[in-house]
């Protein structure tokens, strides 16, 4: 059987930087595998927002990030009220393709020694005496020292039992709507909100627009309606004239994602999960990518130490558990408190912005 120390599954932002951290962190051979086949796009916005810009900036790859996406200086968000806030500044922001993001990241990943396996899907894990000592994949068996799960939202490996709260997330891309430059456009269209629609330019003439509702959301469109309906809906009521020459380029695709406002760590003995397969995903913002970085840094970083150092399972849990919850969980309930009282806040925000000074404070604050 093909053995190696560390195998990690699913080559996302998670992933990759688990197995990067890990190789670097001198975990021994680390093997990443990937089910799709590379380079692949992932149904994500790609809006890398400052905490994501300053976890690539401490991996020491935000400048090879920023050639691959479109520079963003400002962001226009349109309340609930439909009032307009323009919030700008000097640093720069960016929206980047999945499948530019991701080959690069794991790219890095190889680059510190990982073996990188794509079109090679993980069909099952390896039980002995209740620990997991390795992965079935591509009709084979490999075993492991190790395994950090983060194969991302709605996989088999996540944390289990299924989530309370989840939402349903469309993107579409179009040639010819007109936007602002380096601008992000955020609608709080009231029939989604607290969740919200988007238009994020992804190079001069490209833009992607989508939008996230919870299930079961309180306001909301009318009930009944297919992910399609509720797409054009959103695009009349948000968009309107501006779609009028749009080209689709592909289908709108649709993903769950799946929020939460705590990081609760439950896995397998010899595992950890990462990323969305661990719902670390704003539930204000719906922003994972920060998170998918930061969580897999941290599972590659506690994986190679516990394998240097023969910690056992007890303590790699309890620091693995510790740091998640001391660097993501704060951001998480802010998160969570917003969604639930945003409304006055961004009344408050509109206000404030209205202002010179009020939206330099702002955009500040935010990056
Ligand atoms: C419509 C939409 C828009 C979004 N926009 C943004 C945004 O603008 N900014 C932001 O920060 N976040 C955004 N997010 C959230 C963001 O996409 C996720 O949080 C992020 O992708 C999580 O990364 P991950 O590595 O955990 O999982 P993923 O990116 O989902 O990666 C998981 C990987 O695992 C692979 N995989 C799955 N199963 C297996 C298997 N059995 N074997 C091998 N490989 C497997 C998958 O193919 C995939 O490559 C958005 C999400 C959606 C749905």
């Amino acid at each position: 059987m093909e053995r190696f120390d560390v195998v990690v599954i699913g080559a996302g932002p998670a992933g990759c930087s688990a197995a990067r951290e890990a190789a670097l962190r001198g975990a021994g051979s680390v093997l990443l595998l990937e089910r799709e086949e590379w380079p692949r796009d992932k149904v994500c916005a790609g809006g890398l927002s400052p905490p994501a810009r300053r976890v690539l900036r401490r991996m020491g790859l935000w400048s090879r990030v920023l050639p691959l996406g479109y520079p963003i200086r400002a962001a226009r968000l349109r309340t609930p009220g439909g009032r307009e806030l323009l919030v700008s500044g000097r640093r720069t922001s960016l929206v980047v393709r999945r499948r530019f993001l991701d080959a690069l990241l794991a790219e890095e990943a190889a680059r510190a020694g990982a073996v990188l396996r794509t079109g090679c899907r993980a069909q099952g894990l390896l039980l002995e005496q209740g620990r997991v000592r390795g992965v079935k994949a591509g009709g084979a068996s490999i075993g492991a020292r190790r395994v950090i799960l983060a194969s991302g939202a709605g996989s088999r490996y996540g944390l289990r039992p299924p989530p309370s709260s989840r939402w349903l997330a469309c993107l579409a891309r179009y040639e010819a709507v007109p936007f602002e430059p380096h601008t992000i456009e955020l609608f709080f269209d009231p029939e989604l909100f607290p969740r919200y629609g988007w238009l994020f330019p992804e190079s001069g003439s490209q833009v992607n627009v989508g939008f996230c509702l919870a299930r079961g959301q309180r306001r909301g469109p009318p009930a009944g309606m297919g992910p399609r309906e509720l797409l054009e809906r959103f695009l009349r009521r948000n968009l309107g004239e501006r779609m009028a020459a749009a080209r689709p380029l592909g289908r709108p695709r649709f993903h769950p994602i799946l929020p939460s406002s705590r990081v609760l760590h439950r896995s397998l003995p010899g595992t950890l999960l990462a990323g969305d397969c661990l719902r670390l995903v704003n539930p204000f913002t719906g922003e994972g990518l920060s998170y998918a970085l930061a969580s897999g840094r941290l599972a590659g970083r506690v994986t190679a130490s516990a394998l240097r150092s023969g910690w056992a399972e007890p303590r790699i849990r309890r620091l693995y558990g510790r740091a998640l919850r001391t660097s993501l969980e704060p951001s998480l309930r802010i998160g969570d408190w917003i969604s639930r009282r945003g409304r006055p806040l961004l009344h408050w925000a509109a206000r404030a912005a209205s202002s010179r000074l009020g939206g330099r404070l702002i955009y500040r604050a935010l990056s």
